[in-house]
């Protein structure tokens, strides 16, 4: 990756635009202060930007994407949570969003709204964007941002393509991502009960320890924020970083599947600083096991978005991870720990 990572958004977006593929409602699931909101300009300078290079990545120089950066282009509006309130009411989406939407564009082009934070719309206000997010009027984009995106209405979510950003670790820190690389460091093929239960204690503390983290955030940034508000919040970044561990866990098995195969670049690997530790693991496994063992992590994902008692879904999964070989690794087999 050469390009930085917000222009190579751009660019996979304008394409997909010249190919009738981009949907017109996105969830930028990432930080509204940071990378989210970095890859909502990104996205509004690959529909607005006079000057793309032959690649498609917007100038960053011309009239229209100096605009998106001071957030003044005349076709598109950002929405933030009122600051006393803290919620984003109907009124903003009725007299800012709606009109836009409806309106034939100043620049003959795109409209686009940006709503950020938009975990925090009301329930009417999510309503009245419902019809505008299933019909969007042609060229027109509809970017929500949120981090926190299980506190938004599940009919707004389905309605959206979702989109992450934050790269593969997502809402991990840099140690809580190494943390999740001991964890998995750990945990080849012949680990021991022992190792087993070190690494489900690993992946809980990750997880704890993301929480904490936002709890201190969200008590900083507003002192008198209501104790079930900044609870419900923790709860749900809880849940991305559950989802980012276990996207860790799966590219680390991927990995281990291009070893198995003899694919394992440095450039081709996720985890290239890990080499040695993969080669090692993967020496004991063939490909079919590889395979199995991202199916059980994928299997783990599925089972955890459908609320099952995590516990036993991570003993389970972990079975497969610590399994010598396919042949023992079948989730079925309940024959004593090796
Ligand atoms: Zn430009």
């Amino acid at each position: 990756m050469n390009s930085t990572p917000t222009a190579e958004w751009a660019a996979a977006f304008r394409a997909g635009l010249a190919a009738g593929r981009a949907g017109h409602s996105y969830l930028i699931v990432g930080a509204a202060r940071g990378e989210g909101e970095e890859v909502a300009a990104a996205l509004l300078r690959a529909v607005f930007c006079a000057r793309p290079d032959p690649d498609g990545v917007p100038c960053e120089a011309c009239r229209a994407c100096r605009a998106v950066a001071a957030r003044t282009h005349e076709d598109a509006v950002w929405i933030e949570p009122q600051s006393r309130s803290r919620q984003i009411r109907i009124e903003e989406v009725r007299e800012r969003v709606l009109p836009l939407v409806q309106q034939t564009a100043f620049g003959g082009g795109w409209k686009a709204a940006v709503l950020l934070q938009a975990e925090r719309l009301t329930m009417q206000a999510a309503n009245a964007l419902l019809k505008t997010l299933e019909e969007p009027p042609p060229r027109t984009l509809l970017l929500l941002v949120s981090d926190a995106p299980d506190r938004l209405p599940p009919t707004i979510v389905s309605r959206c393509r979702r989109l992450r950003v934050g790269g593969e670790a997502g809402l991990l820190l840099p140690e809580e991502r190494a943390r999740a690389v001991e964890l998995m460091a750990g945990l080849g093929p012949g680990a021991g009960a022992l190792e087993r239960m070190a690494a489900a204690q690993a992946f809980q503390e990750t997880i704890e320890s993301v929480r904490a983290r936002i709890d201190k955030e969200t008590r900083a940034e507003s002192e008198d924020a209501e104790k079930a508000e900044r609870e419900a919040r923790v709860h749900s970044r809880g849940l991305e970083a559950r989802r980012d561990l276990l996207r860790l866990l799966a590219l680390w098995q991927r990995d281990l599947l291009l070893c198995t195969l003899g694919g394992a670049t440095p450039g081709a690997l996720a985890f290239p600083e890990q080499a040695e530790t993969l080669a090692r693991q993967a020496a004991a496994l063939k490909p079919a096991d590889a395979l199995r063992r991202i199916e059980a992590v994928e299997e783990a994902y599925r089972r955890l978005e459908r609320n099952l008692a995590a516990a036993g879904v991570l003993d389970e999964c972990f079975r497969v991870l610590a399994a010598r070989s396919a042949a023992a690794a079948r989730p079925e087999s309940r024959g004593p720990a090796r």
